[in-house]
């Protein structure tokens, strides 16, 4: 829905204004409801304007056989104006809309008024110095990791495959089932990651995936670990793994001891009924509620205060039941992570609702109160890439964490930390 515009040009364009802190502040609580309600209701996109924005983002120039993208398209995240992401999936039903304007996204709210929101910005993704290479056995370094130069990331999902899908109970608000799909080899792994810190792009690195048949991921862990120190010479390096809890709880002692920082094993529910529907490989293949949440205590005992985190989907259980599972993770010294549930496409949960966005807020809030409580620093809440969340947010703008008149994006120091010991 191209609008015609009166605004400046992007030539004629005046530069913001700095605002000082406070202000900053409130425009960022502002920016934080308009944050969560772009997750919950999505983004209205016209198709003529779909393929502008996003060669706008970076990606590639849609042309007009791309009509199966354009039935289920992803829409490139891009940036409001104090910093925080409009992650917003594409919804012909949302009360938001993106346009191009003069070459400019531009965010609007429909309504019986329409509201021209902002200009919004796609982050501009400097050129990678690791662009072009390949691994030692001819494999792309883009097809083993994503490596962010603005976060330190270097992000592996070593399969998009899980095998709870072939016994029929995957969790049902994942759509994790590509067949075929390659595992990547410890060694590509490794290659990726030591040629990202030499190139002084990485801080930090986590690996996920599903379940392999016979737990073999548990195994594939160390694996990883193993060629990483090789090739990067580091003892520990901030690494991390999201991973099912196992059935034998030494196994956190090994993945510690092979240098692991952190781990995420998510319960998804909290709830033990509601979990036994919703996640039924999880229950069945590890154990059940009481093992999953003996496993996350006893890697707590492991790896230490804020270094265990573990997802809560937030929307599928009542608020209650979603803060009781943060309270009581957090009493213990694990980061329970409220997320905010989107139901997708191909799931068993697909066209239903997640709550409206002052559900999540107040989940948001209320968390943010729970650590607060005991007596969680940023630093802790961030020590995983994705333990933040909502919650991060609030304590990133709370400590006024800012940059050139915006949020600042999160970045892991440890690791530079970890090679000055090694040097
Ligand atoms: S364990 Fe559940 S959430 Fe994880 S990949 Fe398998 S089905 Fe998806």
């Amino acid at each position: 829905m191209t609008q015609l515009s009166t605004e400046p040009t992007a030539a004629a364009r005046p530069q913001p204004a700095y605002l000082s802190n406070q202000a900053l502040k409130d425009a960022l609580y502002n920016e934080l409801e308009l944050h969560v309600d772009l997750a919950v209701q999505g983004v209205q996109v016209d198709p003529e304007d779909y393929a502008e924005l996003h060669r706008l983002a970076g990606g590639k120039d849609l042309g007009p056989t791309t009509l199966s993208e354009l039935r289920a398209p992803t829409l490139p995240s891009f940036t409001l104006p104090h910093g925080l992401s409009g992650d917003a999936r594409q919804n012909d039903r949302s009360i938001y809309g993106l346009v191009v304007e003069d070459g400019q996204p531009v965010l609007y709210r429909y309504g019986k008024r329409t509201t021209r929101i902002a200009e919004v910005e796609f982050p501009q993704r400097p050129k990678s110095p690791l662009a072009g290479r390949f691994t030692s056995d001819g494999v792309p370094f883009s097809d083993i990791a994503r490596v962010s130069s603005s976060t330190g990331l270097v992000h592996v999902s070593f399969s998009v495959e899980c095998s709870l899908k072939d016994k029929g109970e995957e969790c049902k608000f994942c759509n994790y089932d590509n067949r075929n799909s390659i595992i990547k080899t410890p060694r590509q792994v490794a290659e990726v990651f030591a040629a990202a810190i030499e190139a002084g792009v990485a801080t930090s690195f986590h690996l996920t995936g599903g379940f392999v048949p016979e737990r073999r991921e548990l195994e594939y862990y160390t694996d990883v670990a193993e060629e990483i120190r090789a090739h990067t010479g580091l003892d520990d390096f901030v690494g991390s793994i999201s991973m099912g809890a196992p059935a034998d709880y030494t196994v956190f002692d090994k993945l510690k001891e092979a240098g692991y920082f952190f781990i995420g094993s998510n319960m998804e529910i909290w709830d033990r009924n509601i979990r036994k529907a919703i996640v039924p490989g999880k229950e069945n293949v590890c154990g059940g509620w009481d093992n999953w949440v003996g496993a996350l205590e006893y890697a707590a005992g492991v790896f230490g205060r804020a270094h265990i985190s573990s997802n809560i989907v937030a929307g599928i259980e009542t608020k209650k039941s979603v803060l009781d599972g943060v309270e009581y993770l957090a009493s213990r010294g694990i980061l329970g992570k409220a997320g905010i549930w989107r139901p997708t496409d191909g799931t068993d949960l697909e066209g239903h609702q997640t709550p409206e966005a002052a559900w999540h807020l107040d989940v948001a809030y209320k968390q943010r109160d729970i650590y607060r409580k005991y007596g969680y620093t940023l630093d802790e809440i961030h020590a995983h890439h994705s333990a933040g969340g909502l919650t991060g947010l609030l304590y990133r703008i709370e400590e006024e964490y800012f940059e050139n008149g915006k949020l600042k994006r999160w970045r892991h120091p440890t690791l530079q930390l970890a090679l000055n010991k090694t040097h």
